[in-house]
């Protein structure tokens, strides 16, 4: 594939708040872009050249987003193959329907990292009760059941504590799942790297993950991960990405045991709400990173000023109204970015905000006052 240059079109698949980044940086870099979403007004459509109103696996408005584009990409790994096939047809698609096809279902991506070799939780394929009990038995307790697919931000998991635990389980997520043995992990890091068409990659520095819920709270990066431990993180996160062969940004979750070792918890094929720290925090954004490796042009630096420091805004925050912003927006080091999603539900991801900066109190310490102001 030749480059993508600017003028030319990015066709997006989904719409959301990482579509929305994408379409922002795309304008900033003078490229034209398309978005196929659903939902009418939908985060990215409000700042994209062009919105396809339809659903994900309609084939015929896919092919109408492919025809308008010169090159595709998606904002998250749940699209239905058919889709993404159609669209390979006729245009490239970053990352391929073969990255894909090993990431969608979990138990797809965790054989994958097996069979690679890399280092991961205990796991077992469990589709009944019987299956349930013999892994549960294997793995030992706690452990987490999860769906094999449409499960993300914590939903379709369920926690297994004891024996009496495994009927709940089953009746809550009803659907072919994995069953993870749970990791007491001293911490949670992602490493954020993006593959450019010839096979060059760049990551950014490593991000610090806490999780509320399931679901991310912050993010600080670069992560306390001194030197060897954060190199190995690196060098893991770069053979994933090389033996998935992927192209484009994506995320490579992972726990860091007490003992310092890591293990691999995901692997997200895209822009990841980890590296929301970049836009802001680093020379070049995850989003801006994304587009010049789909679009086969030069990798931009990585390199960050300060500590930063992001925060996700979620829905229940909403519960009395708009958040009174400010509290927080006039605040030294404060980026504010919201998602202009219509309506705010519990564990809806509405916005996020960055403190930049190195405070003696700590740049995490900072940031948690800074959102309890909102509370
Ligand atoms: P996931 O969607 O699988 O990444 O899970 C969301 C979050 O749940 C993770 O980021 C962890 O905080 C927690 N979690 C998931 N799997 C495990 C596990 N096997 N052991 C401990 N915590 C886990």
């Amino acid at each position: 594939m030749g480059r993508v240059l600017p003028g030319q079109t990015i066709g997006i698949l989904g719409g959301g708040q990482l579509g929305r980044f994408m379409g922002i940086e795309a304008r900033l870099m003078g490229f034209k872009t398309v978005v196929l979403d659903p939902t009418a007004g939908c985060p990215a459509s409000q700042v994209c050249d062009k919105h396809i109103q339809a659903a994900l696996d309609d084939e015929k408005a896919a092919l109408e987003l492919a025809r308008l584009s010169d090159v595709v990409t998606l904002e998250w790994e749940l699209i239905p193959m058919q889709t993404l096939a159609a669209v390979e047809a006729v245009k490239p698609l970053f990352p391929s329907s073969k990255v894909i096809r090993n990431i969608q279902d979990r138990l797809a991506q965790k054989d994958f990292l097996y069979k690679s070799g890399f280092p991961q939780t205990p796991y077992a394929a469990v589709s009944n009760m019987e299956e349930l009990r013999a892994a549960v038995k294997k793995l030992g307790l706690p452990c987490i059941l999860k769906r094999r697919t449409h499960g993300y931000d914590g939903k379709g998991q369920f926690r297994i504590k004891t024996e009496d635990d495994i009927p709940k389980a089953v009746q809550a997520l009803e659907a072919p799942c994995v069953l993870e043995a749970t990791v007491a992990f001293e911490r949670e890091i992602s490493v954020l790297l993006a593959i450019g068409t010839d096979g060059q990659s760049r990551a950014f520095p490593i991000a610090e993950n806490v999780h509320k819920d399931g679901i991310l709270f912050s993010t600080l990066a670069p992560a306390r991960v001194p030197m060897p431990r954060s190199d190995e993180a690196l060098v893991l996160a770069e053979r994933v990405g090389q033996a998935l062969g992927h192209v484009g940004v994506m995320a490579v979750e992972m726990f860091q045991k007490k003992d310092g070792s890591l293990l691999i918890n995901e692997i997200a094929p895209r822009v990841h709400n980890s590296g929301h720290y970049t836009l802001g925090g680093c020379a070049t954004s995850q989003f801006e990173q994304h587009l010049r490796a789909v679009g086969g042009l030069p990798l931009g630096p990585t390199v960050i000023e300060s500590p930063v420091v992001m925060i996700n805004l979620l829905g229940d925050l909403w519960k009395n109204g708009e958040p009174r912003w400010e509290k927080l927006t006039g605040q030294p080091g404060v980026k504010l970015f919201l998602y202009g999603k219509a309506k705010a539900a519990p564990g809806r991801k509405m916005g996020h905000f960055l403190f930049i900066g190195d405070p003696p109190d700590g740049p995490l310490a900072h940031a948690q006052r800074l959102y309890e102001r909102l509370l």
